[in-house]
């Protein structure tokens, strides 16, 4: 089994408590971890594979809650730089009326984004390694270099790279620089999870196939592209395997695709051959299993809280 590492940011999710209806009735909040590569990193370690999180957090109390939540469940926390000279990020989680939510980050600039290139080491990594990267949207220099250079050094050592776009639109006043920082990582990636929500805003493209084919750039070998309720697809160069939703009684979408990508990417590091040797069968099995993974996860409240373990996987349906 090789090792699932996920670069960037961790943080904490502060989600009201509420007491009638309204948000303003709110009078306590919940504390979660959350930041999607942290959340990445616990679902593989959920289900019983080896990730190791790469990032910086604030020397401060909400930075030892993260570490400790990751530890609880098996995240390798070796490569996590603590720093006192700034604060672990934070989020407000307000819960809409119709059950979807907004986040409003926190970030001035936060620990996550003082991760420096220096402090990445080529020997972390090994071959048929996995490193996985996303959420590039909100990231400035210094953080930028460390994952050019931890998707560099992770190449050189033969590991796979992953990436998810995981854009948050409505936080980002500069679109086009927002679109243009994912253009800038997509070619340096193997293999790209993208979901409908994104797709046309990313590629430019209305037309979903002429979108997907645009992924295919530089070292993008296989695309994963997720359709909520509705499934998700994996494009390769020479093939396409689809799977449709499972039907759940969904409550809190928090998380999904980090679920979907964190239990896909588990798979993948128990698999000899990588990214150019994924066939249509292991596809299709990676698939299926992202899939009930994700969907379990929508039944449940939180992200890192709501993630599968194997058992209720294989217990699913
Ligand atoms: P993201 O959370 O990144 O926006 P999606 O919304 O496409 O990604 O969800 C990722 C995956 O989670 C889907 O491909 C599917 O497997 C699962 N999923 C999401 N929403 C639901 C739902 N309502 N019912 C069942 N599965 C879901």
């Amino acid at each position: 089994m090789r090792t699932v590492f996920t670069i960037g940011e961790a943080l904490i999710d502060f989600i009201p408590h509420q007491k009638g209806g309204g948000l303003k009735e709110v009078d306590s909040f919940r504390k979660a971890a959350g930041g999607a590569p942290a959340n990445v990193a616990c679902a593989v370690a959920k289900l019983g594979g080896r990730s190791s999180f790469i990032g910086k957090l604030g020397a401060d109390a909400f930075g030892d809650f993260l570490v400790e939540t990751m530890e609880q469940v098996g995240v390798d926390t070796r490569y996590v730089f603590r720093t006192s000279e700034a604060n672990t990020a934070l989020a407000f989680v307000s819960l809409k009326a119709d059950g979807n939510r907004e986040f409003s980050f926190y970030r001035n600039p936060s620990a996550d984004m003082l991760l420096e290139e220096s402090e990445i080491a080529g020997e972390w990594f090994g071959e048929g390694d996995i490193l996985h990267f996303c959420s590039v949207d909100l990231i400035e220099a210094p953080v930028k270099y460390a994952h050019r250079k931890a998707i560099a050094l992770a190449k050189a050592a033969g590991a796979v790279v992953s990436f998810d776009p995981n854009v948050r639109l409505p936080l980002w006043p500069d679109r086009e620089s927002c679109r243009q920082t994912i253009l800038e990582f997509l070619p340096h990636s193997h293999i790209v999870k993208i979901s409908d929500e994104e797709l046309a805003y990313i590629t430019g493209h209305a037309d979903e196939q002429t979108a997907i084919d645009s992924l295919f750039v530089g070292d993008v070998q296989h695309v994963v592209y997720t359709r909520g309720p509705l499934g998700a697809v994996w494009y390769a160069r020479d093939f396409s395997v689809s799977v449709p939703g499972q039907r759940v009684a969904a409550i809190d979408t928090t998380g999904a695709g980090d679920a979907f990508v964190g239990s896909l990417l588990s798979r993948l590091a128990e698999k000899p051959a990588f990214a150019r040797g994924i066939d249509e069968a292991s596809a299709r099995e990676m698939l299926a299993f992202a899939n009930k993974a994700a969907a379990i996860t929508v039944t449940r409240t939180g992200a890192i809280d709501s993630l599968p373990t194997m058992g209720e996987i294989e217990r699913f349906r």
